[in-house]
């Protein structure tokens, strides 16, 4: 055979070969954080980079968990009333959680976890509290009484943290900031309601992401198209239990002491910033529909689908959101700024 055939030959062999690597998917399943979490990545380094991905969320499980006797956030609950230095991590959640408690009025609210525990939702059995219980724990509910400097916190005694309404939010981030350090370019997670969408799909399209129907867990609500974004629902639906005939799930209102009531079923947040949009998707929920959208054109920096009681879709302008067939007597507003 002629050499130039070969060469040919060769240089096709390598392109075929490229293209197969670009496309390569490489997947993960695990459990952390409480959560069933998948991760899928391609392209070429991917092994590599979901081995640090899933090592990375086991050590933040470790940092974040309320229930974990050697966490920051049980340090910080032990150590009250004096100064405890944390991870940089833990600054970093924490930073962020303030800012959205802050921002939302203390509808979030990352000293929440004496209410949080009241309820039992640390348990395999949550129960509704006595109101002597509420009212006693809500005296220990409040962001503005938690003291961050650097890297040390001081919360008062009886007081401590919970950051199930951010951590997964904040590994997004760090799992993110993993790929892009490894040149991986195209990937998706998936940490329970959490979503991070890595740049676009291999063939260049956007991520498909659905987003549950809140009143039927089982079907989905609509389908939502997102480039290099998280996407992160909160919903009633998520985790409860039933007492008395009534049901009672986990979103709290540090406002009451009980589930939030806000007329809303499920929030979604799309965003950059996942640890952000973690803590908003949680905040809005309590917030309910007038004061979400007000917060939404104060900040700027999100998009969002919130879900009424009454099947409505609100939909905030610039989003790409298409409701699904099978969500049956929902209608969709359009939220404009
Ligand atoms: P998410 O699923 O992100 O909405 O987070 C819900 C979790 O956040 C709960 O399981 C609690 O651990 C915690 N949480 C509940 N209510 C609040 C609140 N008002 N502010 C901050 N965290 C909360
Ligand atoms: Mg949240």
């Amino acid at each position: 055979m002629k050499r130039w055939i070969l060469a040919v030959l060769a240089a096709l062999a390598a392109a075929v070969c490229f293209g197969c690597a670009a496309s390569a998917k490489a997947e993960r399943a695990l459990f952390a954080m409480d959560t069933y979490m998948t991760l899928a990545a391609y392209g070429r380094n991917t092994d590599e980079a979901l081995d640090e991905c899933e090592a990375e969320l086991v050590r933040l499980e470790k940092l974040f968990s309320a229930t974990l006797p050697d966490s920051d956030a049980a340090r910080i609950r032990l150590g009250a009333g004096g100064d405890v230095e944390v991870s940089a991590d833990t600054a970093a959640i924490l930073e962020t959680a303030l800012r959205v408690s802050a921002q939302s009025g203390g509808a979030f609210d990352v000293t929440i976890y004496p209410l949080v525990d009241a309820w039992g939702f640390l348990t395999e059995a949550p129960h509704v509290p006595s109101g002597d219980e509420i009212e006693d724990a809500l005296t220990r509910v409040d962001y503005r009484r938690l003291v961050l400097s650097g890297q040390s916190v001081r919360v008062e005694p009886g007081m401590g943290v919970d950051f199930g309404g951010v951590a997964k939010g904040y590994a997004s981030d760090r799992l993110m900031q993993i790929f892009r350090a490894r040149g991986v370019k195209s990937a998706i997670v998936s940490l329970g309601g959490n979503v991070y969408a890595l740049g676009a799909r291999p063939d260049g399209g956007a991520w498909r992401v659905g987003v549950q129907d809140p009143l039927d867990a089982s079907n989905v609500l609509g389908v939502l198209l997102v480039k290099d974004t998280a996407v992160i629902t909160s919903g009633a639906y998520q985790r409860n239990f039933t007492e008395n005939g009534k049901q009672y799930h986990h979103i709290l209102n540090p406002a009451t002491g009980y589930p939030a009531d806000s007329g809303l079923v499920s929030v979604t947040i799309v965003g950059q910033n996942g640890a952000k949009a973690d803590s908003l998707s949680t905040a809005l929920f309590v917030l309910g529909e007038a004061d979400a959208a007000k917060l939404w054109r104060a900040d700027g920096t999100f998009g969002m689908v919130l879900v009424t009681s009454d099947r409505r879709v609100l939909v905030t302008d610039g989003l790409d959101f298409t409701l699904s067939d099978k969500a049956v007597g929902y209608r969709t507003v359009v939220l404009s700024s």
